[in-house]
């Protein structure tokens, strides 16, 4: 973990130009690509964009990349726009680079009037091959020389669609003997005939990355423009464009990519996964993206604290996945309903029961939270409890049923194990107990004093549910960097799903509601849920049952 309390380094960069008067007031964008849905990494950047805003009083641009009309679509727009404000921003503005097609095609002619642009007729083959190589200048060729009247015509007829897609191209009149290969002669334009999500038809001609990214934050008046490491060859053209346009200064910052232990963190392999049906899509609750994490309980606070914790690194590295779950306990430990759930149920008989047929004990909501006072729980002569909280023969310091031995039945009575039955098989099929009157939580008189607590559900009451339970969507730490395919490497028990018994209070949880099952961690209500048939994604266990396990190993 690093800067705990001290400035990251793009914060002192910022404070810096605040003092030196270089800006009174700062910019910042988020920029995404409408071509997939949001992951964590990309909630990294929205953290550190729109948090910096909100530290120094900027403001921050909600800026869609939309530049290649092949990959994007209107209903990614809309999944990433709730996905920011779900994770609790609000941008300035929401703005398209498409918005500024025309801009940045009278930015393309200006280049070319100063000779700084030029139209090539020739492939993508041979524009490569003469780029030369790292240790090997580039080569010019005959298009180089075309005089600026003449690009000009032929660039207007690029845009008019007179040339067919890869005929020509746009290119920077760089520097082909540049140590930086972007600096050869970059295009800036190519011909796409292809339909665009938002201008339709109105273009046959698009700008490349490079020439809309930093032209966007300029218009705009980005003053600090954030992106990650692989971007760091792409300043120097970023910086050249700004220049020679003479346009507002926007400058250019790289911070490493956010990587997670046991996902992939990349559009194109998430996209893969759904495509290839690994998962069953984008909001499966196994994957690292945001809409996932919120359909499986994670709260946008957990996600904003773990974005914090992990600051802003200059190197590549692998945060363990066991941070995040970290900070998703914490917060869930504060907000979350306590509720009884049984998931391997072993009906129990209070044999000396002479209450009512059903007692309506009281259950606090959360003890972390008084606030949030109680549930009724109903109580009767049998109930289910887990099976693995009756033993037979318990080894040492077994503190749950056994025979003679006592427990207390979380907000009920104290119990006595006094017998049980077995079938043919000698599956225990029955435990009978004899509950003590003057124990009952709350108004405990009995002095006893038991070591175990353990949760039941009464048999009469009891809601049949679904639940959920996930596991690592990989089995190795590092799926992305390891050889061969990656999804050979996808963790076939991801996914566990289970029948249970649920205490009745829980018969009406709606989603974006979060629990606490007492002993088998977070959980929140699925869409799939229908009335009457709940269902709950684990969110996450109570404590780290991974670690232990490889521990263990
Ligand atoms: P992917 O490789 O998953 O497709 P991308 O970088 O192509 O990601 P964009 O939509 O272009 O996706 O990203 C929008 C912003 O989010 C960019 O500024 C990008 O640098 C940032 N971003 C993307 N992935 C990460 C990550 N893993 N960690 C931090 N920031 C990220
Ligand atoms: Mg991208």
């Amino acid at each position: 973990m690093s800067e705990e309390k001290g400035l990251n380094f793009i914060e002192e960069i910022i404070e810096a130009d605040l003092q030196s008067g270089k800006h009174t007031s700062i910019a910042t964008r988020f920029p995404p690509e409408p071509n997939g849905y949001l992951h964590l990494g990309h909630a990294k950047s929205i953290c550190l964009n729109f948090g910096l805003a909100l530290k120094y009083g900027g403001k921050t641009n909600l800026r869609f990349d939309d530049t290649n009309p092949i990959t994007e679509d209107t209903e990614y727009v809309e999944s990433i726009k709730a996905d920011v404000r779900w994770l609790g921003f609000n941008w300035s503005e929401e703005l398209y680079a498409s918005d500024y097609f025309e801009q940045l095609y009278g930015f393309a002619e200006k280049l070319i009037e100063k000779g700084l642009a030029y139209v090539d007729d020739s492939t993508s083959e041979q524009i490569a091959e003469e780029k030369g190589t790292p240790t090997q200048a580039g080569k010019s060729n005959q298009y180089r020389q075309r005089s600026p009247e003449e690009n000009l015509m032929l660039f207007r007829g690029m845009r008019a669609g007179k040339f067919k897609d890869h005929e020509k191209v746009l290119r920077v009149k760089g520097d082909l003997a540049s140590p930086n290969m972007l600096m050869r002669d970059p295009v800036i334009y190519r011909i796409k005939h292809a339909h665009h999500h938002r201008t339709g038809d109105a273009w046959c001609i698009y700008p490349m990355y490079d020439f809309a990214h930093g032209q966007s934050d300029s218009i705009e008046k980005i003053t600090h423009s954030i992106c990650t490491l692989e971007f760091v060859p792409h300043r120097e053209l970023y910086d050249w464009l700004i220049k020679h346009l003479e346009i507002f200064p926007s400058r250019q910052y790289e911070f490493a990519r956010l990587n997670v232990t046991y996902t992939v963190m990349s559009k194109r392999k998430l996209l893969q996964l759904v495509q290839e049906k690994f998962v069953n899509g984008w909001d499966d609750p196994r994957m690292p993206t945001i809409s996932a994490m919120r359909r499986r309980g994670f709260t946008p606070e957990s996600i904003r604290d773990f974005c914090d914790k992990i600051g802003v690194a200059r190197r590549e590295n692998l945060i363990d996945v066991g941070l995040l779950e970290f900070c998703v306990r914490e917060h869930l430990n504060r907000i979350a309903s306590r509720r009884m759930v049984v998931f391997d149920p072993i009906r129990v008989v209070v044999q000396n029961w002479n209450g009512p047929d059903t007692e309506m004990l009281s259950g606090e909501n959360n003890p972390e939270n008084p606030d949030v006072g109680h549930r009724n729980i109903p109580f009767s002569k049998e109930i289910f409890i887990e099976r693995e909280d009756f033993m037979e023969e318990p080894p040492k310091k077994y503190f749950r049923l056994s025979p003679g031995q006592m427990v207390r039945l979380k907000h009920a009575y104290i119990v006595k194990c006094t017998g049980f039955k077995k079938d043919d098989a000698g599956n225990v099929t029955e435990v009978h107990v004899e509950y003590i009157k003057e124990s009952r939580s709350g108004s405990d008189t009995s002095g006893l004093q038991v070591k175990g607590v353990i949760h039941w559900v009464s048999a009469a009451h009891a809601l049949n549910a679904e639940v959920r339970l996930y596991d690592r969507l990989f089995r190795v730490e590092d799926p992305s960097t390891i050889e061969g395919d990656f999804r050979e490497h996808l963790n076939p028990d991801s996914l566990r799903i289970q029948k249970v018994m649920a205490e009745p209070s829980l018969a009406g949880a709606q989603p974006g509601e979060k629990f606490q099952f007492l002993r088998m961690g977070y959980f929140t209500p699925d869409p799939d849920s229908t009335p009457g048939s709940p269902v709950f994604n684990r969110t996450v266990t109570l404590r780290d049952a991974w670690a232990k396990e490889q521990k263990k190993q």
